[in-house]
This record gives structure tokens, sequence and C-alpha cells, in this order.
């Protein structure tokens, strides 16, 4: 049979330790054999992040700006440990935080779906994606320990000199305060990243803050999010079949318990992260999370929610036997051959991304699966494959669809 033909290339950026190894044998195994790959190659691995002092991973977020979409592979983030054992000349960023940053991104997380590993909230069928704003809040946060009696105030000093002041408290006693500050660019990008992912995978969005405690803060994202959608979405939305709507966040968190899924919930930064640590543990298991970096025009970067799976690296170094599960890093590849095959108007690269989830998913519904999931499946006597044997059996079944 002939391979599949790629119009565009799509942006590769590889990765680190476990999911590296990973990465070539879904590429031998899974892509190579059936499409003509087209890749624009950036290697963001530690050690040629390190040699072109971290310009790779700015040119492959360049790069995701002329193409469009992207497949990443899990990279090491440098801490102390890694600068000793990479002999690194400097704590690189984060290549993730990089990326979105230049890209102006949100990051939307989903489970995959499958029988056999059932989510922890019964009612649960269908996955629930949460789009965290990735800017400010909490996270860039100015803090003071307040030793004794006086006054804390907020302070605005406009550019011609004028001062606006609002007492934050007038303390007795010692005490703690803290200043967080958030912007409307930010605010409006993440909106507009918001609704394009929802009107891309035709699912209805939820937002929620606090808005009756906090009537500014708070308030400007309610309002922000309602004007883009009247002035920008409200027709495309209804066209779709597909809905917006805003409430506060308590009464959020008890309709996503009792939701059926099938939604987006778009979280401020703080509750995006605690949020989407219960949504994906409660589905199941961090290896079957996706993650796509979705920029308010429309560029779109795919990847897995997990690290680089150090442990196992270390194992397989030594030459041991190991069973990552490569579920999540192969639906990577899937959302962006899928993607690229819309932009480009190719059927058969998205036909084909389809075919590959499903014989993805029927490999772990037959019984077949690695470790990590053994340990879950409500399957009766689930079948433990290795790494590489698992994505052979993945490319059997392919093979018979
Ligand atoms: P991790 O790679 O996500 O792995 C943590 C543990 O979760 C593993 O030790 C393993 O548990 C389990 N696990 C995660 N993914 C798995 C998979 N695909 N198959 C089977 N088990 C899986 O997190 P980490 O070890 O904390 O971080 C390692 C490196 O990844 C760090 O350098 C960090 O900076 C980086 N990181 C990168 C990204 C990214 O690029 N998006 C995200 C997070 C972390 P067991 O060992 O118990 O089997
Ligand atoms: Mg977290």
């Amino acid at each position: 049979m002939d391979k599949i033909k790629m119009t565009t290339p799509l942006v590769e950026m590889d990765g680190d330790e476990m999911t590296r190894i990973l990465w070539k044998i879904i590429k031998e195994e899974l892509l190579l054999p059936y499409i003509d790959l087209k890749t624009e190659y950036y290697d963001l691995g530690l050690e040629h992040r390190n040699e072109t002092n971290d310009q790779v991973t700015i040119d492959s977020a360049n790069a995701t700006k002329k193409y469009g979409v992207a497949v990443k592979c899990a990279t090491i983030t440098p801490n102390a440990a890694r600068m000793t054992e990479y002999n690194l000349k400097e704590m690189w960023k984060s290549p993730n935080g990089t990326i979105r940053a230049m890209l102006d991104g949100t990051v939307f997380r989903a489970p995959i779906v499958v029988k056999g590993i059932e989510p922890c909230v019964k009612n649960w069928k269908k996955p629930i994606t949460i789009a965290r704003h990735a800017y400010g809040d909490v996270y860039k946060n100015t803090e003071m320990v307040i030793p004794g009696p006086g006054k804390v105030e907020l302070v605005y000093t406009a550019e011609d000199g004028t001062e606006t002041r609002e007492l934050v408290h007038q303390y007795k006693s010692a005490g703690v305060a803290q200043g967080i500050h958030n912007l409307n660019n930010s605010i409006e990008s993440f909106a507009r990243s918001c609704f394009n992912y929802a009107l891309d995978t035709k699912q209805s969005l939820w937002f929620a803050t606090k808005d009756t405690i906090s009537k500014k803060y708070d308030h400007t994202f309610k309002d922000i999010f309602q004007e883009i959608f009247d002035a920008e979405y409200k027709e495309a939305f209804e066209k779709a079949g597909i809905e917006y709507f805003y409430t506060l966040i308590d009464d959020a968190v008890a309709r996503v318990m009792k939701a059926e899924g099938g939604f987006i919930w778009a979280c401020k930064n703080y509750d995006g992260d605690v949020m989407s640590d219960m949504v994906s543990s409660a589905f199941g298991s961090l290896a079957m999370m996706t993650s796509v970096l979705v920029s308010p025009q429309g560029y779109y970067e795919y990847e897995a929610a997990h690290g680089t799976v150090q442990r196992h690296y270390y194992k397989h170094l030594k030459g041991e036997e190991t069973s990552t599960n490569s579920v999540a890093t192969i639906f990577a590849w899937t959302g962006a051959l899928r993607k690229r095959g819309e932009l480009d108007g190719n059927q058969e690269l998205m036909d084909f991304a389809e075919k590959l989830e499903k014989a993805t998913i029927a490999t772990i519904e037959s019984g077949k699966m690695t470790k990590d999931l053994a340990l879950i499946t409500t399957i009766e006597n689930p079948v433990v494959l290795n790494s590489e044997e698992f994505i052979k059996e993945i490319r059997n079944i392919l093979e018979t669809l």
C-alpha cells in the first residue's frame, strides 16, 4: 500500500529519557510504515538545549507559529540535580513554560477514556477537559509577613504620578499580606483559546470563578469572557450546537460531580492547577492524559501530560525491562496528525489518526496493557506487556483495521 502523503510538515519536538525511547519506537512501528512523515525536527533533549543555550526551544516555538501544529515529547525541567547530571551551563527554564509564553497559549488537558479503566466518579462517561489559565494570580504574587500593628495598602501609581489607594487591612497585631495581579490581555487570550477549542472539539464550555466575593478581580474575568463571547463567538456556538455558560466555582464543582462529562471546564490559574490533578486522578492514570497548548491565533502543540518517566529510564539504562505506558504520547501524535490533516484538507491523514487511536484503545480493551494500567483495570487477568511489546501489539491490531 502507498504511504499517506503530507503537504505541510509537523513541528516535531523530541525530548528526554524514557519518553524519548518511546518516541523512537512509536515512529518506527506506528507512523513511518504508514505515512510519508514530513516533520521539521527540533531536538529538545536536555543535552541539545544546553549545547544551543536553549535557542532550540525558541526556534521550535517559532516554527510552531509558522506551521501551526507541533507535537512534543516530554522534556526534563532542570533542577539542581540535573545541573550535575547533565553538566549544564545554566539551569534552563522549562521548555513548556518558554513555548507557552511565546505562543500565549492555554493548556487543555483531557483523559483518554477506555473500557476497563473506570473513573472513580461512576457517572463520568466522557472526558472532562480542563483549561487552565497559566498566567498570574498567586503564581506571580508578592507576599509580606506583617510583624505587628500598622496598615497595609494597595497603591497604584499612574504614569503621571497620581496615586490611588485601597486599604487592605489595619493590623492590630501580626499577620500576613499578599498582592496578586492579572492582565486584561492575558485574560482575553485565555478566553479566545477556550472559545476556539470548544468550537474545534464541539464541546460546551464552562467557566467559573468566585465573583460574588471578588467583585473586581474575578468579576473582570467573568466580564471579559462574556464580552468576547457575545461579540465574537455567540453565533458560531449556536451553529455548532454547543453552549457557553458562567457559574460560581462552588456550583461548577457540584455540577461536575453529577455530570457525565464531554465538556471543557475553564479555570483560573490556581483552580486549574488543583482541579486538573483531581480530574486526572479520578479518571484513573496520569499516563492516560493528553495535553494540548492552544494559542488565541489557533496554533496547536500536542503532548502527553506526564513527564519523562525518569525512574523507568534508569531501569532501561541498567538493561532491565520496562513497561512504560505510551498511550498519551501516541495520542499526542494522533492529535497533531489529525489537526494537520484538517488544516491541509488531508482526509487520509485524519482517517489514519482515527484508526491509530482506535487500535490503541482496542489493544487495552482486549486485555493487553502496560503495568500501570494492569494495576487499576477492571478487566480480569490482564496481560502485562513491556514498553516495546505494547506498541507492537497496537501495530498488530492496526493492521487488522
Ligand atoms: P513523571 O515522568 O510524570 O513520572 C512520575 C511517575 O508516574 C513515574 O515514576 C511512574 O510511576 C508514573 N508514570 C508517569 N508516566 C507514566 C507512563 N507513561 N507509564 C507508566 N508510568 C508512568 O514525573 P517525574 O518523574 O516527576 O518527572 C520526570 C521528569 O519529567 C522531570 O525532569 C520533570 O521535569 C519532567 N516533566 C516534564 C513534563 C513535560 O515535559 N510536559 C511534565 C512533567 C514532568 P512508577 O515509577 O511508580 O511506575
Ligand atoms: Mg498541580
